[in-house]
């Protein structure tokens, strides 16, 4: 086979990611064998997790801290997704010194969210957060307004949420999207709004992420202009589903991998253009091993 294979320059990790590894790395280097506990994975990609954890990382859940009694003299990672305010309380109650690695465009846009529901709440109004239910940035952010914010995943859960009031139409309303959401899928949910709601009650905030607006543009041309797109991420990685549906609507011969050991032969056929390219959560160095292993092909 003489395959062609290019790296998309614009994939790799985004900063947020960038910065809490190298927060997380600074410490464990600075006193080796020391350890760090990593309140969530602080990147959605295993491989990346296993040559975290072999310096000393260690990821728990929330039960993980809800059961756990004290942890005076231990450290905290809080990582770039951010936390709601009680996270913070539950980690004070128990004595841990916490490493703050939310990243700053997250941390405004909560404090966005924060300022929103105090000038609503007053008037009857809502904040509505476009974001997957569930997903640790969106529980930060909806711990801004105590629970009360509106989540919705897609135009559907808009249309049941304005139906049975939960959104109402005869108060303002301030809308907000997580920030690795699709950019055209946001416009969707805020026309919606628009249509739906009287005249100048609806404030839309441009909250996705620029590092992930960018990549939808560059990724749409990239995948267009390769044979076959390998898409590396974690399956749990959010942002990794949103690009790779984008490069599969765009190119049929798309394959989602988590590593170069998912490759399989028969997806190539000679003199095939193969792009790799990934999530915000994906390390340059896995896709370097992805596109050795097409290159040994
Ligand atoms: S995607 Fe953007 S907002 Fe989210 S962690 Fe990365 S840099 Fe921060």
């Amino acid at each position: 086979m003489d395959l062609k294979v290019e790296i998309d320059a614009g994939s790799g990790f985004c900063g947020g990611v960038i910065r809490a590894i190298g927060c997380a790395e600074k410490f464990l280097d600075a006193v080796p064998g020391r350890h760090l506990f990593s309140l969530g994975a602080i990147v959605h990609n295993e491989e990346e997790l296993s040559r975290l954890g072999r310096k000393g990382l260690v990821t728990i859940d929330y039960d993980d801290l809800t059961d756990m009694q004290a942890a005076a003299g231990e450290s905290l990672l809080i990582r770039a997704h951010g936390e709601p305010p009680q996270t913070y309380a539950k980690a004070a109650a128990l004595g841990f010194n916490v490493i703050d690695c939310t990243c700053p465009v997250v941390l405004r846009l909560q404090d966005s969210i924060r300022n929103a529901y105090a000038r609503l709440k007053p008037l009857g109004g809502k904040v509505v957060i476009f974001g997957k239910v569930g997903h640790a940035e969106v529980l930060g952010l909806v711990g801004q307004t105590g629970g009360d914010a509106v989540v919705v995943e897609d135009l559907a859960m808009l249309e049941e949420a304005l139906a049975d009031g939960r959104v109402p139409t005869d108060a303002p309303v301030e809308v907000f999207s997580q920030t690795t959401k699709s950019p055209d899928e946001y416009a969707g949910i805020c026309a919606l709004l628009k249509e739906r709601l009287p005249q100048g009650s609806l404030t839309v905030h441009d909250t996705v992420c620029s590092q992930v607006a960018t990549r939808h543009g560059r990724l749409s041309s990239f995948a267009q202009s390769h044979d076959v797109i390998l898409f590396v991420s974690g399956k749990t990685s959010s942002n990794g589903r949103v690009l790779c549906d984008l490069c599969k609507s765009l190119n049929i011969r798309t394959y989602h991998i988590g590593s170069e050991a998912d490759i399989k032969r028969e997806w190539f056929g000679d003199e095939d253009r193969v792009g790799v390219c990934g999530a915000t959560s994906t390390p340059k160095w896995l896709l370097e091993k992805v596109a050795d292993a097409v290159r040994a092909l």
